[in-house]
């Protein structure tokens, strides 16, 4: 394990039975209370992404907003909000996933990205793998190319990875629980 990864694995929180039964809640809050391991956090992911030649940087509503906008403000590139349904004010793509009861829909203002932009997606966690999965597909929507997919964790025991690998074989994480 690197160095990072284990701060990180000793700074989240994994809270049992929250939000409902059964499920072991990756809490990262702790990770943004320690300002040298959050700044560690956004300089490591900026490290991996330098070489990928990202046009913009695409958060998933709401924890990846916090260091996706972090890496984009560090790096130079422009953010893009990827938010629920009804959220956003201005014209919009909208596109759905299936949750374990029913399905939930992602948007992106239609000016977040312009054809041909190479585009980093970026979550807090990769669990299923079905959220970053229909922020993918927004972007490719509006013309886009997701290059990579960047997760503070990810769960591999889920195997988000192989529902990423169609739209991005280039999967980004700094701590698993397997
Ligand atoms: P998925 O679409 O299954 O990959 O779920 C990823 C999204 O759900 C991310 O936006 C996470 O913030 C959230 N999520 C899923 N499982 C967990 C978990 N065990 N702990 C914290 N967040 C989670």
């Amino acid at each position: 394990m690197n160095s990072i990864s284990a701060q990180l694995k000793s700074s989240i929180r994994t809270v049992p039975d929250f939000p409902k039964k059964g499920i072991s809640f990756k809490d990262i809050t702790p990770v943004f209370l320690d300002p040298v391991l959050n700044k560690a956090v956004v300089e490591e992911l900026a490290e991996k992404v330098a070489a990928l030649k990202v046009d913009v940087i695409v958060g998933i509503d709401s924890r990846g907003f916090l260091i996706g906008n972090s890496l984009a403000i560090h790096l130079g590139l422009p953010f893009a909000l990827a938010r629920k349904k009804g959220k956003l004010p201005y014209e919009v793509v909208t596109e759905s996933y299936e949750l374990e009861y029913g399905t939930d829909c992602l948007q992106l203002h239609t000016d977040a990205i312009k054809k041909g932009d190479r585009v980093l997606i970026h979550d807090d966690l990769l669990a299923t793998g079905g959220t970053a999965a229909c922020t993918a597909r927004l972007i490719n929507q509006l013309g886009g190319k997701v290059v990579a997919s960047s997760f503070i964790v990810e769960l591999t025991f889920l195997k988000g990875r192989s529902k990423l690998d169609a739209q991005s074989g280039n999967i980004i994480s700094l701590v698993t629980y397997d």
